[in-house]
């Protein structure tokens, strides 16, 4: 599941900004960005593009060279960042159908012109505008050398913003449909209800997510990092020479994107140091369990170290269950950690909290989001894991903090 950071959004509203006649506020899903006044109605469907978004240099972005120009790695692109405009936060950017049109019509020429049905609402539109996240490189020393692709056992650590989740659980919970679901299968004696009644019921498990209780923990800024234990045979790992395989299981690494060699870059150090390689095979031998540490990696020369930080550190915050394709709940990664002696978690902020009822607005949990991090005055953010299942998995997301944002962090 990468994210969508290009995709086909509706304009819900339009404020004005006071002394500005170019420009106005758009409103898109919880996101506010500033476009050019006149360019979108309310109800219009356009191109969202989130903050993190790294765009090619095209001539349809070219008024964005001026103040977006950045590199990353030897590429040269556009960096979407968090700005004020007069006062106002501007995230991201809202451009109509007719300056992306271009793109589409080369990408549907591809596919056998099948016009402009991708332009609907939902769409994920990131490749066919060429967007990539900005990821600025870390050090290979931090990484490891490549070995490999990221397992596809193996969820990557990326979280959904709040903003693009909020609008759409509130909408949904608002709505009690019970009465509706009876009346309609008080009628349904042929079946020629299915399908209306299912997708209500399909919004009552939404519903739950109101009263769902979650774990608040603060948000680290540094690499993901990600440690696990697996039996070759069970998950078809292809074995090579260079790996060392004890007893049909393999203890690997991988950085956010990639999986790493065995050898003395910091991640490596710090599993031997820590016994997490040990300790994860000794808790493998012990259980037959496969499973994923995922954690940030923090320390000097690690995203500017805002921790200040004298040595590499690994905070842990999640387990990832390899054998049922999901993450483990806080109460279930407890019980595995007391296997464990080294391993240090992200701070928990709020062991349980009911984020959906405790705010009724996106402005009210981002304002929650701020505040301080271990030893930085301004943190990153938060992030909310539930504490039980929904439909089999847990649910997650991420709170980030504007004051951050508008520092230059990203
Ligand atoms: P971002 O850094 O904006 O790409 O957000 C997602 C990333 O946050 C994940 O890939 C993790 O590496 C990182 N992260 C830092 N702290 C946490 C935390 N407490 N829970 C989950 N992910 C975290
Ligand atoms: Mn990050």
């Amino acid at each position: 599941m990468e994210r969508k950071l290009a995709s086909v959004r509706r304009i819900k509203e339009l404020r004005p900004i006071k002394g500005a006649d170019l420009i106005e506020l758009v409103i898109v899903d919880g996101w506010q960005c500033v476009t050019k006044k006149g360019e979108f109605a309310v109800g219009d469907l356009g191109v969202y593009f989130e903050i993190d978004s790294f765009l090619p240099l095209e001539p349809e972005f070219e008024f964005l060279e001026k103040s977006c120009k950045r590199k990353m790695g030897n590429e040269v692109g556009l960096r979407l960042r968090t700005i004020k405009l007069r006062g106002e936060l501007s995230q991201g950017l809202m451009l109509p159908y007719s300056v992306v049109e271009r793109f589409f019509n080369e990408y549907c020429d591809n596919i056998r012109k099948i016009e402009r049905n991708i332009f609907v609402l939902g769409a994920d539109v990131t490749e066919i505008l060429g967007v990539v996240k900005y990821d600025p490189p870390i050090p290979a020393q931090l990484s490891g050398a490549v070995k490999g692709n990221f397992p596809s056992f193996i969820r990557k650590t990326d979280q959904e913003r709040i903003q693009n989740l909020f609008d759409k659980y509130s909408r949904e919970f608002a709505d009690n449909n019970e009465e509706i679901i009876k009346e309609l299968e008080s009628k349904n004696s042929n079946g020629e209800y299915d399908k209306s009644i299912n997708t209500l019921k399909e919004n009552r498990t939404l519903n739950v997510i109101k009263d769902l209780e979650f774990e608040e923990t603060l948000k680290l800024d540094g690499t993901s990092c990600t440690y696990y234990i697996a039996n070759v045979e069970q998950m078809n790992i292809k074995v090579t020479e260079e790996m060392e395989v004890i007893d049909n299981v393999y203890f690997g690494h991988c950085s956010r994107n990639l999986e790493s060699k065995e050898g003395d870059s910091t991640p490596w150090q710090i599993a031997r140091e820590l016994k997490i390689k040990e300790e994860m095979h000794n808790f493998h031998s012990k259980t037959g369990k496969n499973i994923a540490f995922q954690g940030e990696l923090m320390g000097p020369k690690i995203q500017g170290n805002r921790e200040n930080l004298q040595k590499p550190a690994f905070y842990l915050f999640e387990i990832w269950n390899i054998d049922e394709q999901r993450y483990f709940t806080p109460e279930e990664r407890m019980d595995i950690l007391k296997s464990f002696t080294n391993i240090e978690q992200v701070p928990v902020l709020a062991e349980k909290i009911k984020p959906f009822q405790m705010f009724k607005t996106i402005e009210e949990i981002l304002e929650y989001a701020k505040g301080s991090s271990i030893y930085h005055k301004i943190r990153e953010g938060i992030v909310f894991k539930s504490t039980t299942l929904v439909k089999g998995v847990t649910i997650s997301f991420k709170a980030i903090n504007n004051d951050f944002l508008l520092k230059g962090g990203s």
